[in-house]
């Protein structure tokens, strides 16, 4: 399937309302907008943004849509579906509590616990920090 938006080659698309208008674009690009498909992954892209807090979504939107070209490296970058059992896993193997690991990222425990139960997306960064301290792999390039 092909994004209607950067024309890139995916292996699903979504339908997406972007400023009233119904697209078919790939998960880096259906960020942009509303997802239209309401379906499990509906969850997991609502929290695609370089942050986790919920509240800041509108305003990452503007700014990435802006910055799109500049952002073009970052975007084509995808947090792995199963993120909640590896890092749950890779935790668990190495004996660490939600809050141990929350204070090795310099994160809130509870935001661990969100994202062990899928709640919540870790943002690139803090993505790579976990890969980095629990030896996993959670970023893909698309
Ligand atoms: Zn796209």
């Amino acid at each position: 399937m092909q994004c209607e938006m950067c024309g890139k080659q995916v292996q699903r698309t979504h339908r997406v309302l972007i400023d009233g208008a119904v697209l078919n674009l790939c998960p880096s690009c259906s960020r942009f907008g509303k997802i239209l498909d309401v379906k499990e992954e509906t969850k997991s892209i609502k929290y695609v943004t370089n942050t986790p807090v919920t509240h800041h979504v509108n305003k990452t939107v503007r700014e990435t849509r802006r910055h799109r070209v500049k952002k073009e490296n970052v975007e084509s970058l995808e947090i792995e579906p199963d993120y909640p059992s590896i890092i749950k896993e890779a935790r668990e193997k190495l004996g660490w509590t939600h809050e141990e690991l929350a204070n090795k990222l310099q994160e809130k425990k509870n935001l661990i616990g969100k994202i062990e139960r899928g709640e919540l997306m870790p943002s690139i960064k803090l993505a790579r920090k976990i890969e980095k301290l629990l030896n996993v792999k959670l970023l893909e390039q698309l």
